[in-house]
């Protein structure tokens, strides 16, 4: 990574279908702001190169793709956001949706990001999230969302791999947002939280 300093993030945090994507679209609107989803990222990548079959490999069956492809994709991608300025880290605050999504990516972003929060989109209600994801899947075009069988076994991997990864910060990085309610609802519920982290960063870059 080029860049010196740690860049200052909130992760969006919480199960497949709590909303990570579509809260974090529409805060990407807002400046100083700065969206970025390695499902997305995945996604962009040509599905019949190399790199997109070995990605969709694991993706399609729900399974996590592993560390070290996910580590350099998601670092080439962070630094083509900064080389053409759609993300500019003394400016923007980096909420990251997707990232870290298991223990060991904690630890191989640790060098790079400062958290200073964790907004954890919280939905007991898995029938609600498997209901989103099934209208994602419609609207989206996306096969790893039409096929229950697959969607439940992402929920598998969230509550075996993804989960623990809050146990790796303190209690007090961690903010509960609740999931359930209108996109504009827990827009709300997110910005509570995170207008103050992005007060704080303007006043350290000023
Ligand atoms: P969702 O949050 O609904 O599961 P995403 O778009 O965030 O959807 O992710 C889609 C898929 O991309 C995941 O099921 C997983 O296979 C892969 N993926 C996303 N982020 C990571 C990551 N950090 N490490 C490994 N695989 C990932």
């Amino acid at each position: 990574m080029s860049h010196s300093q740690k860049f200052k993030s909130i992760l969006l945090f919480g199960p497949p279908g709590a909303g990570k994507g579509t809260q974090g679209k529409i805060l990407d609107a807002i400046p100083g702001f700065f969206h970025m989803s390695v499902g997305d990222v995945f996604r962009s990548i040509d599905a019949d190169s190399d790199e997109g079959q070995e990605i969709r490999k694991y993706t399609s069956v729900g399974q996590l793709v592993p560390d070290s492809v996910t580590i350099q994709i998601w670092n080439n991608a962070l630094n083509d956001f900064i080389a053409s300025s759609k993300y500019n880290p003394d400016e923007d605050i980096l909420l990251l949706d997707g990232m870290p999504r298991n223990v060991a990516q904690t630890e191989l972003i640790a060098d790079h990001v400062e958290v200073a929060k964790i907004i954890n989109l919280d939905c007991s209600d898995e029938d609600e999230m498997v209901k989103r994801i099934q209208q994602r899947a419609i609207k989206e075009n996306r096969s790893d969302d039409a096929d229950e069988n697959i969607i439940r076994q992402r929920f598998e991997v969230y509550r075996q791999q993804t989960r623990p990864v809050l146990d790796q910060y303190s209690a007090d990085t961690i903010a509960i947002a609740q999931a359930v309610g209108t996109p504009a609802e827990v827009l709300g519920r997110i910005l509570e939280i995170a207008i103050p982290i992005q007060n704080e960063h303007v006043l350290q870059n000023n």
